[in-house]
């Protein structure tokens, strides 16, 4: 059994998720300032001929494949991160790889921006459009092309949903390990383009570990094809380059991934703490003895009394911290390591130890968890998510200090994540109809995400940095560093038109965001002007 939970039952949460989203939609619009900013080789909008592309695109493509009418393009006006928005130019719905090949091939003629998308359940504005470019969707690639049970792979079109994959393999009794808690709606390409993670990643990896191969298609059309079924491909290593790639370097059309066959059991135990720092340090005790969890999450006390109210999942209320710990593997493996996660937990200081007697209180505990999000959204008008990944050690530490910024700004945060990993989710709880409040919210986003840059660790765990992170990618990375990553974008992607002004800042965009790195008391690029 894998620790997947009814589709309906997710589908349910997922839709008041989204009814959140657009409750949010209907009452404030904003258009995020960083929009009008200057991109270092991207387009001028201005010089954007977007109705003579437009014509040029009718020509192959169906009528209803191209909308340009503001009522159709509404519904593409951002991803899950609601907070910032931009109406498209023109939306395309190709069908054929050749469609997109002659897409890509005139908006690199007319120089029009493309910005790719899958489900639109990006949380960090990756696949927010561009206001004179074209939004690429794949939602109408939808197909799976092959199970592959003796080679234990599955090829896909990139539209096609994460928990699809599994629910076409299951038959053959395998399944596709990463399990991002949006699985029933997100994209299999956007799971690439974002490296997704998910609940079962700490064991089984992420998407990038559990890619085989992809065909991809560059800005001037061409159809490149990178590994195959194999494990190992000569030449550099581009299929780990383009995932993660946030739709920069090229547009997926196609996804091999491998494939687990189902673990004979499964269990969850649940542990609730009177203290954060008790379950931190748990975390920190289970990886350090050498158990490799299937997943291992937590829950402060915001969020369990949240989920709780919401899915009854049985939670203990009064606990300041619950994790989560699943197990799998041969019935043996899983007693043996449930055993001794229960000792550790004790040993930890957990005020109860509960193991799952049975399947369905399993999926009941996991409910839970993976209706937290839905669950926020109930509690607080709106609620921003932060991602960030720190080394395990530093758990504790970094969940107190962000409980005292919760203080220091007036604003409520309730952490729910994937803890084996290190990979924080604080939510920000706001309203954005009081004036300032989302302001202060993105400071203190951006000061958490600046704390996990501080004890090692990174600004994004599985979302991506999109339009969100772009000001922390100058705190992570040196001007020398962000020059490379431009120079690798710009050997794929010359004239800088695919997702242009996502993931990597320019640097006089780190210049007016103080955050150029100054080394040795010499400031980097002294020609760039400071604001
Ligand atoms: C309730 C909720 C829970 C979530 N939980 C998780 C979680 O547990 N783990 C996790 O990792 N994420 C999670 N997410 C975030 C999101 O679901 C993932 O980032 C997912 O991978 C996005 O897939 P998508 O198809 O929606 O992509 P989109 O949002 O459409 O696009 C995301 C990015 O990928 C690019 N892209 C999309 N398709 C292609 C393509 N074919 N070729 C090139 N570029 C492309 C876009 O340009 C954009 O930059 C969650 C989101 C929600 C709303």
């Amino acid at each position: 059994m894998t620790g997947f939970i009814g589709t309906g039952f997710v589908y349910l949460h997922f839709t008041l998720l989204r009814s959140t989203i657009s409750a949010f939609a209907r009452r404030k619009i904003i258009y995020h300032g960083d929009m009008s900013e200057p991109l270092s080789s991207g387009p001028a909008p201005s010089s954007i001929p977007l109705r003579e592309l437009a014509r040029r695109l009718r020509r192959f493509l169906p009528g209803n494949a191209l909308l340009d009418a503001p009522e159709d393009l509404h519904p593409y006006e951002c991803d899950g991160l609601s907070a910032y928005r931009q109406l498209p130019g023109l939306v395309a719905l190709p069908e054929t790889i050749e469609q997109v090949q002659q897409i890509l091939r005139l908006c690199s003629e007319y120089r029009v921006p493309v910005v790719a998308r899958g489900a639109g359940t990006g949380l960090s504005g990756g696949a927010l459009p561009h206001e004179n470019g074209v939004l690429l969707s794949l939602a109408k690639f939808n197909r799976i092309l092959e199970i592959d049970p003796l080679n234990r792979t599955a090829t896909v079109q990139p539209g096609v949903r994460n928990l699809a994959i599994s629910e076409a393999a299951a038959p053959h009794g395998l399944y596709y390990a990463p399990d991002p808690s949006s699985q029933i709606a997100c994209s299999i390409g956007g799971n690439v383009a974002e490296n997704a993670g998910g609940v079962h990643c700490l064991k089984y990896g992420l998407t990038v570990h559990n890619l085989l191969g992809l065909k991809f298609i560059t800005i001037a059309g061409e159809l490149v094809t990178l590994g195959g079924k194999t494990l190992d491909n000569p030449g550099y290593d581009l299929l780990a380059l383009l995932t993660g790639s946030e739709g920069m370097l090229g547009v997926i059309v196609e996804v091999t991934v491998k494939l687990l066959p189902k673990p004979e059991r499964a269990q969850v135990v649940l542990a609730a703490f009177d203290d954060l720092e008790k379950a931190g340090h748990a975390v920190a005790a289970i990886i350090g003895a050498g158990v490799i969890p299937a997943g291992l999450e937590m829950m402060d006390k915001l969020a369990i009394r949240a989920a709780e109210d919401y899915v009854h999942a049985g939670y203990p209320v009064e606990a300041q911290a619950i994790l989560l710990c699943e197990l799998d593997g041969t019935n043996e493996e899983v007693s043996e390591g449930m055993a001794q996660v229960r000792e550790l937990l004790v040993k930890q200081g957990a005020s109860e130890v509960r193991t799952a007697k049975d399947d369905t209180e399993r999926l009941r505990m996991w409910a839970g968890r993976k209706a937290a999000f839905p669950a926020v959204g109930r509690i607080s008008p709106d609620y921003y998510c932060m991602d960030g990944t720190i080394p395990r050690q530093h758990l504790a530490s970094v969940l107190k200090r962000i409980s005292e910024l919760s203080g220091e700004y007036g604003l409520q945060v309730a952490n729910v994540f994937h803890a084996g990993d290190g990979n924080l989710h604080p939510l920000i709880l706001y309203d954005a109809n009081k004036p300032g409040e989302l302001e202060r919210t993105e400071e203190l986003g951006g000061k958490i995400l600046e704390l996990c840059v501080e004890v090692g660790g990174t600004i994004t765990g599985e979302h991506g940095v999109g339009m969100e992170k772009i000001n922390q990618m100058c705190v992570q990375f040196t001007a020398a560093e962000l020059t490379q990553f431009h120079a690798i974008k710009a050997a794929f992607d010359p004239f800088g038109l695919l997702n242009p002004g996502k993931a990597v800042p320019t640097l006089h965009r780190c210049a007016e965001f103080g955050r150029l790195h100054v080394h040795g008391g010499k400031l980097a690029f002294p020609e760039l002007e400071r604001f």
